[in-house]
C-alpha cells in the first residue's frame, strides 16, 4: 500500500507527479491546496475562514486544516493508500499527523522534489498565467517560497531522521521526473 508524501516548493511539480502516481497506483491524490480552494469556491464557512490565508500565501491554521484533511486520510490510508500533495508543510503538522493516525494509515515514504528557487518562481508565474490562480502573482509567489524555505528544513530533517526520505532532482521535464521517482521508490 502506497502512503506517500510529496514534498517540494510551490511549482516543484508535486501536483503533476501526484496525479500521475495516483493514476498508476490507484492511491488517492490528496491536495490540501485543492481541497481548500474547493471550500472557497463552494462558499462554505471553512472557505470563508481560510480565503485570506490563501490570498496572502500564508499557512492556514493547523486546526482548520486537520479538520478538513484528516478524515480523508483516515479513509484512504487503509483502503487505497494516498499521495499527500502540499501536506504536511511543517514539522508540527508532520508530528501531529503521526500522532493522530493509526499504524495502517501512517506515512511510509516521502519524496522530496528538489528544484532551485529561481526555477520555482519561473514555473509558478507560468502557472498563474495559465490557471488563473489568485496566489500565483509575483509578490505572493515570493512569499510562498519564503514560507517553504522557513518551514521545510525542519520538516525534511524530521522525515530523513525516520529513514523515510527519498530525494529526487526535479529540475527536469515531467516524464523524466516521473521516471526518477519510480526509480527512487
Ligand atoms: P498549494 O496548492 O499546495 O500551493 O496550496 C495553496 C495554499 O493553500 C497555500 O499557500 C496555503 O495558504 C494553503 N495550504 C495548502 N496546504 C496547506 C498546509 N498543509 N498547511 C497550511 N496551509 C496550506
Amino acid at each position: 500500500m502506497l502512503r506517500l508524501v510529496l514534498l517540494g516548493g510551490p511549482g516543484s511539480g508535486k501536483g503533476t507527479q501526484a496525479a500521475r502516481l495516483a493514476e498508476q497506483t490507484g492511491a488517492r491524490h490528496i491536495s490540501t491546496g485543492q481541497l481548500l480552494r474547493a471550500e472557497i469556491a463552494a462558499g462554505t464557512e471553512l472557505g470563508h475562514r481560510v480565503a485570506a490565508y490563501l490570498d496572502a500565501g500564508e499557512l492556514v491554521p493547523d486546526d482548520l486544516l486537520f479538520g478538513l484533511v484528516l478524515p480523508i486520510i483516515e479513509v484512504a490510508g487503509p483502503s487505497t493508500g494516498y499521495l499527500l500533495d502540499g501536506f504536511p508543510r511543517s514539522k508540527t503538522q508532520a508530528q501531529r499527523l503521526d500522532a493522530e493516525v493509526g499504524r495502517c494509515t501512517e506515512v511510509c515514504r516521502v519524496v522530496l522534489l528538489k528544484v532551485p528557487a529561481r526555477e520555482l518562481v519561473r514555473r509558478a508565474l507560468g502557472r498563474g498565467a495559465s490557471q488563473g490562480r489568485s496566489d500565483d502573482t509575483p509578490e505572493v509567489i515570493k512569499h510562498r517560497l519564503q514560507v517553504f524555505e522557513r518551514e521545510s528544513s525542519e520538516l525534511i530533517r524530521y522525515y530523513r531522521d525516520r529513514g523515510l526520505l527519498y530525494e529526487v532532482d526535479a529540475a527536469a521535464d515531467p516524464d523524466t521526473v516521473y521516471r526518477r521517482i519510480q526509480a527512487a521508490l
